[in-house]
């Protein structure tokens, strides 16, 4: 009876929210005889059924426990996983493949690739302002296709910011209660501050946003995860550190309550270790989505000679990754709320596939492959306070999930297996999201004005 009237609640809910909602409108989804990884660490439950009624999951659990709904889509997942759709939160909507270069055209082309890869949540951390905006408020109206989008709006730099098209250049504190309530105005997920910010301006910035209710992510380069930076009332940052981090860092920023958003993917591009062998760029998540002239560009870039001051560079990074590898691995153990994220686009990292490889890179750290689903999932969702909303496959959460054929609770590169994306309740047709000439201009990039 109680469960009735659950679903009675549930069936009111989802009619007001399939407003506007596509084909299939009204008729329910049930997925019966998968493995289920409900994204919150669980167990896999073998034999489960999900239940989506409208945007809504309705049922997920044991089939033992279900009624499928007699006017259901029924789909057979049997050896199949049903698993919530993936989480980036760290990315780029702008760039071209190199990530300096601008191409402000393309962001459907970026949109539909994570979609297609079953990234069904980003968020852009840097931007233009007002155009990263325009993209949340577009694809939160179901005008633009793409996973739902959160953002941090333009970053916050000093008088001489590192990423001069995507910074505000704050020179003085008094400065700081003004941006912060333009970016208040403008509902951004999070404040970010960047790279030349001094701790005492981070520290107003802090403050300031914290009277607004807005969290403040940082990425200070090589200083991330330092306790001078902590100490200046941040939330989290948007990296993973790649310097040491000893046991007092560790137990200073535990008791900070700071998240890290992983990008193991963009410190390995930059040791250039995956491009040493560039036959992953056959990775259907890459070729499906990826006009050709970025792969031909970034063949070239991969074979070019470095210089010996770019040798020197590389070296640096490559024992900067190792460090961040480690990190991984050590704030995880110590408990930290961690979620993932790529960069992309970079050389090598891109969106969509980059977080396939993100969970690769961290289960080579030595996470659990169901540990890793759950930072892309169900703690994704936590860091954006969402939890209650998507993230996880329970009765109540958003329809916005995966079928994969194959199981990734022990073989973490089977998420590369998708056959089904289901968002908001509808079925994807991904083979609209592959890259076509037919539909894609084929735009340029321009150069960025990238000064470091
Ligand atoms: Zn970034």
């Amino acid at each position: 009876m109680k469960i009735a009237l659950r679903c009675m609640a549930l069936v009111l809910m989802a009619g007001l929210c399939t407003v506007g909602a596509s084909a299939g409108e009204g008729q329910p989804i049930a997925i019966v005889h998968a493995r289920l990884i409900d994204g919150m660490g669980g167990s896999p439950v073998e034999n489960a059924a999900v239940v989506v009624r409208g945007k809504t999951i309705e049922y997920a659990g044991p089939a033992s426990g279900v009624s499928v709904p007699k006017d259901a889509q029924i789909i057979d997942a049997t050896g199949k996983t049903v698993m919530p759709g993936l989480a980036d939160l760290h990315v780029h909507l702008q760039g071209s493949w190199d990530g300096i270069s601008v191409d402000l055209l393309g962001y459907q082309r970026y949109l539909k690739a994570m979609l297609y890869a079953g990234v069904t949540t980003l968020m852009d951390t840097g931007n233009y302002q007002p155009w990263v905006l325009q993209l949340r408020q577009e694809q939160a109206a179901g005008r633009l296709q793409g996973p739902r989008i959160y953002c941090v709006g333009a970053m916050i730099d000093s008088a001489d910011p590192a990423w001069p098209d995507l910074a505000y250049a704050v020179t003085s504190r008094y400065q700081i209660p003004e941006i912060v309530r333009r970016d208040k105005a403008a509902k951004v997920d999070m404040i970010k501050g960047y790279s030349n910010l001094s701790e005492h301006m981070l520290h107003w910035l802090s403050e300031e946003a914290g009277k607004e209710g807005i969290r403040v992510v940082i990425d200070q380069w090589e200083r991330n995860g330092s306790p001078d930076l902590v100490a200046t009332g941040i939330s989290g940052f948007a990296h993973l550190p790649t310097r040491k981090m000893n046991e007092v860092d560790i137990q200073f920023a535990k008791e900070h309550n700071i998240f890290f958003i992983t990008t193991l993917t963009v410190t390995e591009a930059f040791a250039r270790t995956r491009l040493n062998d560039i036959g992953f760029l056959k990775e259907p998540y890459i070729a499906d989505t990826t006009p050709p002239w970025f792969l031909t560009e970034l063949r070239e870039f991969a074979n070019k000679p470095q210089t010996e001051p770019e040798k020197k560079e590389t070296q640096e990074s490559i024992v900067a990754h190792q460090e961040a590898m480690r990190n991984v691995k050590k704030l995880h153990d110590a408990g930290f709320l961690i979620a993932t994220g790529t960069d992309a686009p970079y050389p090598g990292v891109f969106q969509g596939e980059g977080l396939h490889h993100e969970l690769e890179l961290m289960v080579e750290a030595g996470w659990k492959p169901l540990e890793a689903i759950r930072a892309s999932t169900y703690d994704a969702a936590r860091l954006m306070k969402a939890e209650n909303e998507w993230g996880s496959l329970q009765a109540g959460r958003r329809a916005t999930l995966l079928i994969i054929a194959g199981n990734p609770a022990e073989r973490i590169s089977d998420t590369r297996k998708i056959e089904t994306v289901i968002q908001d309740g509808k079925i994807v047709d991904r083979t609209e999201l592959k890259y076509d000439t037919k539909t894609d201009a084929g735009y340029r990039a321009v150069p960025g004005l990238f000064n470091p």
